[in-house]
């Protein structure tokens, strides 16, 4: 029977839905054992929830609250993790922290790492991720293992499949060297819903003309329940920090709808949400590449069209 760990990612004592699917990506295999790997010194809560979606054993590694700030003693405690429980395979999100951590792990295991992985059949170790900016979808074929693999976040749907869940606890035999001295933690000026995990994105570019419009997207983002994401020439222009970009620099995201305000459609651009279920593309370039590339075209000026929605999806409806 395989065994498969998951790197378990919360944040407030609530485990992190792109972790949750994760996991329905190992329970397409109902054989295979789920091994949930919590890191964080709030996952008590959390615990319930990882049975319910099919973890047949909940590992507690020590020390969290000290590996949390250390990213090398936390790669070396689940790399320690995954001898010691003989695990085939560690999944994780490839989101920020997952890409850093999966990384880490895979260089001192010198396993295999592929990140950004779109499809799994961990009976066959067969992946499929996108490359070269999602012009090609690449098919690969896993040999010696740990496999290390990061999910793209939102890809897969979480799923429903209580297990035992049984708790172990595990003290990784961890030195730590401590060669970097965390000083202060300041929250990021991003504020708002992630993009990497929101279902619903809007999204402004250069066009949005400056950091203040921004707050129109904010308005209409804040009543559509959605995350604010930015293109890189809105990040490089100021208007926006670069904790919103999304694309080939910035973030991949794959949202249920995406709304592309005042964006061309780059190449790069779309390179991080070319796997939204449904675009639509705000821009006034009858010309621009986006109304190539998206599910629904509006011709037209942001500053009306965005402002109208908010006004639409108010309590008033008044569009
Ligand atoms: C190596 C590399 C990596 C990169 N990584 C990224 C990345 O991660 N993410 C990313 O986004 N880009 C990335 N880029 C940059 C990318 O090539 C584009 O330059 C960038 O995406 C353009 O951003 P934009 O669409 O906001 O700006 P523009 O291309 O300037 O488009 C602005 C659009 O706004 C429209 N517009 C203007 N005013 C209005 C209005 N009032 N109403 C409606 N529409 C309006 C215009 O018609 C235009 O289509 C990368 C480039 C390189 C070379």
């Amino acid at each position: 029977m395989a065994k498969i760990g998951v790197l378990i990612e919360s944040k407030g004592g609530e485990v992190r839905k792109t972790t949750l699917g994760v996991m329905a990506v190992i329970r397409q295999v109902p054989e295979a054992e789920l091994f949930a790997l919590e890191m964080a010194p709030d996952v008590e809560p959390c615990r319930e929830v990882l049975r319910r979606h099919g973890a047949d054993r909940i590992v507690a590694i020590g020390a969290a609250a000290e590996l949390s700030s250390f990213p090398e003693e936390k790669a070396a405690a689940v790399a320690a993790a995954v001898d010691h429980f003989g695990l085939d395979a560690l999944l994780g999100s490839s989101g920020q922290a997952g890409r850093d951590l999966l990384a880490r792990v895979a260089s001192l295991k010198r396993a295999p790492l592929v990140l950004d992985c779109l499809e799994v059949d961990l009976a066959r170790g067969i992946v499929r991720k996108s490359h070269f900016s999602g012009r090609t979808i690449a098919t690969l074929q896993l040999k010696t293992g740990p496999w290390i693999l990061g999910i793209r976040p939102n890809v897969f749907a979480e799923r429903i499949e209580p297990r035992p869940g049984e708790i172990i606890p595990y003290e990784a035999p961890v030195t730590f060297r401590k060669r970097i001295t965390v000083r202060q933690i300041r929250r990021g000026d991003a504020g708002g819903p992630d993009v990497s995990e929101a279902e619903i994105i809007i999204s402004g570019g250069r066009g949005v003309g400056s950091a203040e419009n921004f707050r129109i997207l904010r308005d209409c983002a804040s009543l559509l329940g959605a995350a604010v994401g930015a293109s890189r020439a809105a990040v490089d222009a100021g208007y926006a920090p670069h904790a919103l970009q999304v694309g080939q620099t910035g973030k991949t995201v794959s949202p249920k709808l995406y709304i592309a305000c005042g964006i061309s459609g780059s190449v790069q651009h779309f390179a991080g949400m070319k796997t939204s279920k449904v675009v639509i593309g705000i821009n006034r370039d009858k010309d621009a590449p986006i109304f190539q590339k998206c599910d629904y075209g509006l011709l037209g000026d942001l500053f009306e069209i965005v402002p109208a929605l908010t006004r639409a999806l108010g309590p008033d409806g008044t569009a």
